[in-house]
């Protein structure tokens, strides 16, 4: 199978509502989302920008490692328009990862080799041919929270096979995957998993500390959904986002499946494991992308915001008027720290790369513009939200209905959409599944903002504090 041609029916496991899924186009929603994802790939059909020429051969420009300014800029474009067919509200799309896979051959050295294989040489391989075939790759990274009290050895020497991906047997084909990762957005959809750890190993854990990448549908691997959020009895004017899309997050686990050391990029060495998202590349490449999609979904819900309250006719509220203004700042203030973040980019290992501490700033507060949007939201739209028909209801009354909902502003049709726009968005299971995916896929938030104090540079700070200092301390007479 690949996402490219949709079909998806390729013998992957996937489990929902107790049954193994026989058939994707029997869920109506996963197949809208299967649509909206391939958005991707006609966007290289139609526009020239989204392909780039490499040895005569044409690729997508997620794949384009960047060389300079220019290349950011022209990435940023993409990943904006790529993110604009779902309203930024499809995390991790094919760009996201591509954005890393776009770099990988210039940062695999690190990876080394061992007896078996040569890690380095199969990262550049493996990049080189998810970029040939453009697959889509999705990614695991968080072990299930099994016991944190125990390291994930002693979880495993406990009977936990399921507290991470252990391998439990290698030969010189390659290693057996064992275990589990806790969340993986989009499987249903995607070609590829590149499994691999967040940093916080602990040494003994070296059978844990492994990085690989799968099809979806190999043996042993099996997809564990969670409960959709798309009401399938209602309309699309019912429900206008979560009868469109889902992207899926699901628990995947892993039973003896075997991965050829061709595929196998770190293995047994808890320093690589801990040190794969950063060395790789992966981390900053796909931050970029991540903020730029962040930033098209924050775009799309402060427009729903203030269309609501224009609509509902609080515009005309001094107060009503301040709180919108603080959501209009916001994005000016994501917009301009994107574009300072590829400004003042660098050169490393021959790659152009963005400058990771603006980008981490716009991940650490971007949820919290974010929350305060639907929390706008939820209060400017108040009763109204909660005052909406149903569709078939409204065409069965349509004249009563029709006058009860029409006001000056807005038509009845036009209120019902809105504000189920706005009931998706700030009170649905859809819309609190956005917050909480916007709260926490980018890792714990504590964590963000440690790296960031500690990877801040205050030279200029500090020479006016020490000159501050050591003029006041003139003021002692001895
Ligand atoms: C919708 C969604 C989609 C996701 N998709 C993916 C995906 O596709 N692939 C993937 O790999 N991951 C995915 N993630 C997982 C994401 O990477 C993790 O949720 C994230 O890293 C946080 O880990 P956790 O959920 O285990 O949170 P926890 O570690 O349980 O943390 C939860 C909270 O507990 C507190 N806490 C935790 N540890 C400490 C500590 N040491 N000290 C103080 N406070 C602490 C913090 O408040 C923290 O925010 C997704 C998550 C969500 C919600």
């Amino acid at each position: 199978m690949t996402t490219k041609n949709g079909v998806i029916n390729d013998g992957r496991q996937m489990f929902l509502n107790g049954k193994l899924m026989e058939d994707f186009t029997d869920y109506p929603v996963l197949a809208n989302t299967l649509k909206i994802i391939q958005n991707y790939y006609l966007l290289q059909e139609q526009k020239d920008e989204h392909s780039f020429l490499d040895n005569g051969k044409r690729y997508s420009t997620t794949f384009l490692t960047p060389k300079s300014v220019k290349d950011l800029k022209l990435k940023h474009k993409i990943y904006r328009e790529i993110a604009e067919n779902s309203y930024g509200l499809i995390g991790r799309g094919n760009e996201f990862l591509n954005s890393g896979i776009a770099v990988l051959p210039y940062y695999s050295d690190f990876f080394g080799a061992n007896e078996w294989t040569n890690f380095s040489e199969n990262l550049k391989n493996y990049a080189a041919e998810m970029k040939a075939k453009d697959l889509f790759i999705s990614h695991a990274l968080q072990n299930p929270q099994v016991n944190r009290a125990l390291t994930l050895h002693e979880n495993l020497a406990a009977g936990e096979v399921f507290s991470g991906t252990w391998v439990k047997e290698k030969n010189s084909s390659g290693i057996i995957i064992q275990g589990a990762k806790m969340v993986n957005t989009l499987a249903p959809f995607a070609d590829e998993l590149l499994v691999y750890n967040v940093p916080g190993l602990q040494l003994g854990d070296e059978r844990f500390a492994n990085a690989f990448s799968v099809p979806l549908n190999t043996k042993g691997v099996k997809i564990w959904l969670r409960k959709p959020t798309a009401k399938s009895d209602y309309t699309v004017a019912d429900y206008p986002l979560s009868n469109l899309m889902d992207e899926s997050d699901a628990f995947i686990t892993f039973e003896d499946v075997f991965i050829p050391w061709e595929r196998v990029f770190v293995e047994g060495d808890v320093e690589k494991s801990d040190q794969f998202f950063p060395k790789s590349g992966l981390f900053v490449h796909t931050a970029h992308q991540d903020e730029v999609r962040g930033l098209v979904k924050l775009e799309f819900v402060t427009a729903l915001t203030v269309k609501v309250a224009t609509a509902l006719g609080l515009t005309s509220f001094l107060r009503t008027q301040e709180v919108l203004g603080k959501l209009t700042r916001n994005l000016e203030l994501i917009r301009g720290t994107i574009n300072w973040a590829e400004d003042s980019g660098q050169m490393e290992n021959d790659v152009f790369t963005p400058n990771m501490q603006a980008l981490l700033a716009v991940r650490d507060i971007l949820p919290e513009m974010y929350r305060e949007v639907i929390i706008t939201l939820q209060e400017f739209s108040g009763g109204s939200i909660v005052a909406i028909p149903d569709v078939e209801t409204f065409n069965a009354y349509p004249e009563l209905l029709e006058s009860v909902l029409n006001s000056k502003l807005i038509s009845a049709k036009e209120r019902i959409v809105l504000l189920n726009l706005a009931w998706e968005i700030a009170g649905e299971s859809f819309g609190s599944r956005q917050q909480t995916y916007e709260t926490l896929h980018g890792g714990n938030p504590m964590w963000i903002k440690i790296m960031h104090w500690q990877h801040e540079d205050l030279r200029l700070g500090n020479q006016m504090l020490d000159k501050a200092l050591s003029d006041g301390l003139k003021g002692f007479s001895k």
